[in-house]
């Protein structure tokens, strides 16, 4: 079964719609059922009370002329006739006529159809069988007077027409006067009337239906439009429907709506774009300049800061602007060593001059600028934090005319926050994936990824590697004696020592158990060899300390020199390995540069 909708649910067209019918249709009802009605009986009466009037009027004839037969100027008989003469000549209207009959039912003078003259009317119907003669009589002799409707032809035709004729008795002569008029033409000023209200109805109804059609469309097309589009947006079906705009049409409500949902795609379009690009963003630094820049330019932002938390140390350093602003951040410097000293980063809320004068007593603008620090939350902790400093001037000025923007920039930073994170963990995973992690040096295959680097930069510099593989001499024994937990003491110790013993620019890779290579890039021929002495040296004088006193190991080398001894880096590190097997054969603590004569070429 079908249920009627209820009218909250109608489309706003068909509303309207329904608005327009339904006055047209009140509006239409009145006119023609109440005034039309109303119009016609008015006009009857009109009609009626002119024929009253007349007859009443003519009605002195009779009395005049009784006067002159009473005073005896005439005999009744000459004062009637003389009387029924001058009614028979009397005409008013289009063709209106006065007749008389008397009370006994018999035609006493009829100005049309003289040969009823003195003929009995009692047996005179109408094509209705109405005895029309005979009512004039009752109704006269009831009231004295009244109207009577009746058929009957117009003067020179011969088909009956309806008629309304008023009738009066005059008593002494036992005389009724009558006159009537035609009601068809009352009909057909009626007609023309109803006409006239009809088609006045008619371009009413057109008039309105159009405007209320033009008014609905108006508002309901651009209204779809925004439907549209916002189920576009939620259906996620991406770049081509966040280009879509409403063409504005009317500067109502609607093209403001529509302006405002312009604005919207606008926003969600660039922020949509903005996501994408940095997404593709090779490193964490460049999505921090992109956004600085959307704050500075876009978003019209004066100056902005944006700073990370960097480890575990709990420092916080300026990722943006990178270089051009050496004076970091508006705070005091001491924030950035101990970054929970930043109220936004320790709160995670966005900490605002705006909201509370100095509500941060770390702030350094200068007098009179405002800031709003927004905190980078990442599951439930800052990773960092956004400095704006805005202009001074009335607080409620500058915070009103910040808003937008601010706002905005809350939903960048929102936007970019998961891709800075991915994208840091992606670094962090990386850099872990490439280091030992309880010496924190490099491990192999860090040496595997470098190696085509290392070969290109020496050789591109006419610069030789230095390769020195070391390997505690006797370590087994630590363990035997002391326990692994001090094995890995004295292993950590050593890599510290190796690594204080070589350049910053030299990579110190952990290779094994306990062998370390050192890959000495940049240096000259002979000098590989000297700074293995040096570790050797260092590692023998350095007193560890365990907890049961001090242990001192010493360390074997091997050293071998890329491209001098041979132009593959993976055969020149396998020499190192051969030279320290010679160290180690020939009593440990000591270095030992690789020959050619310690290996064979088909040893490989
Ligand atoms: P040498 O090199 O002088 O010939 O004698 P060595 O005792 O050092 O020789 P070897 O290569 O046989 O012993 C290496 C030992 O290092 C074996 C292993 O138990 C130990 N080792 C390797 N990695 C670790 C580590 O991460 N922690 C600790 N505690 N021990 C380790
Ligand atoms: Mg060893
Ligand atoms: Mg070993």
């Amino acid at each position: 079964m079908t249920r009627l909708v209820s009218f909250k649910q109608w489309p706003i067209l068909a509303k309207i719609m329904t608005i327009s019918v339904v006055s047209i249709t009140v509006v239409s009802a009145v006119v023609l059922l109440l005034f039309a009605p109303q119009i016609e009986r008015r006009l009857l009466e009109a009609k009626k009370e002119g024929v009253k009037n007349v007859v009443d009027v003519a009605f002195a004839t009779f009395a005049e002329m009784d006067q002159l037969a009473r005073t005896g100027q005439l005999t009744l008989a000459e004062a009637q006739a003389r009387a029924a003469r001058k009614l028979e000549t009397t005409r008013y209207g289009d063709n209106e006529y006065f007749w008389i009959n008397d009370v006994d039912v018999r035609m006493i003078m009829h100005p049309i159809r003289p040969e009823l003259d003195g003929l009995d009317q009692s047996a005179t119907r109408d094509p209705r069988g109405k005895y029309l003669f005979r009512e004039f009589v009752k109704v006269a002799r009831s009231a004295g007077a009244g109207f009577v409707e009746y058929l009957w032809p117009k003067p020179g035709e011969t088909v009956s027409v309806p008629k309304i004729s008023y009738v009066r008795l005059y008593e002494p002569w036992g005389w009724i006067l009558g006159s009537g008029v035609y009601v068809d033409d009352v009909q057909r000023d009626m007609a023309r009337i109803r006409w006239v209200l009809l088609s006045g109805t008619a371009l009413f109804m057109v008039v309105t239906l159009g405007f209320a059609a033009l008014i609905g469309t108006g508002i309901t097309r651009p209204l779809r439009k925004v439907i549209t589009g916002l189920k576009d947006i939620a259906s996620g079906k991406g770049d081509i429907v966040l280009t879509k705009r409403i063409a504005i049409t009317s500067i109502d409500e609607i093209g403001l709506l529509s302006s405002e949902f312009n604005g919207l795609m606008e926003a969600i379009g660039s922020l949509t774009v903005f996501k994408k690009v940095i997404e593709e963003d090779e490193s964490v630094e460049e999505v921090y300049a992109r956004l600085g820049e959307v704050f500075t330019g876009s978003l019209g932002m004066k100056e902005c800061h944006i700073l990370e938390v960097v480890g575990a140390q709990g420092k916080m350093v300026q990722v943006y602007p990178a270089a051009a602003d050496p004076d970091g951040p508006r705070c005091d410097p001491q924030v950035l060593e101990s970054c929970d000293l930043c109220k936004a980063k320790r709160t995670g809320h966005t900490i605002s001059s705006l909201t509370y004068p100095a509500i941060c007593r770390h702030f350094r603008g200068e007098p009179g600028q405002e800031h709003c620090c927004i905190p980078m939350v990442v599951g439930g902790g800052a990773i960092g934090v956004v400095q704006f400093v805005l202009e001074g001037g009335e607080r409620r000025a500058v915070a009103r005319a910040s808003e937008a923007g601010l706002y905005r920039v809350e939903q960048y930073i929102k936007e970019s926050l998961p891709v800075i994170e991915t994208k840091r963990l992606m670094t962090t995973l990386r850099e872990a994936s490439l280091r030992d992690p309880m010496t924190g040096l490099h491990n192999r295959r860090y040496l595997q990824e470098y190696t085509e680097k290392i070969v290109a930069g020496a050789l591109r510099r006419g610069k030789k590697v230095g390769l020195v593989m070391c390997d505690l001499d006797y370590f087994k024994q630590v363990n035997d004696t002391h326990g692994h937990a001090v094995g890995d003491l004295v292993l950590k110790e050593t890599s510290a020592v190796i690594s204080r013993s070589v350049r910053e620019s030299d990579i110190v890779i952990r290779f094994g158990g306990e062998e370390f290579l050192v890959v000495l890039l940049d240096v000259n021929e002979g000098e590989a060899m000297t700074i293995a002495e040096k570790i050797r040296g260092r590692v023998e004088g350095t007193k560890i300390k365990v907890p049961d006193g001090v242990l001192t190991k010493t360390i074997s080398l091997g050293v071998s020199e890329f491209p001098t001894d041979t132009g593959a880096l993976w055969h020149c590190i396998k020499f190192a390995d051969v030279a320290l097997y010679k160290a180690k054969e020939a009593g440990r603590n000591r270095s030992v540069r690789f020959t050619s004569d310690m290996w064979k070429e088909e040893q490989f």
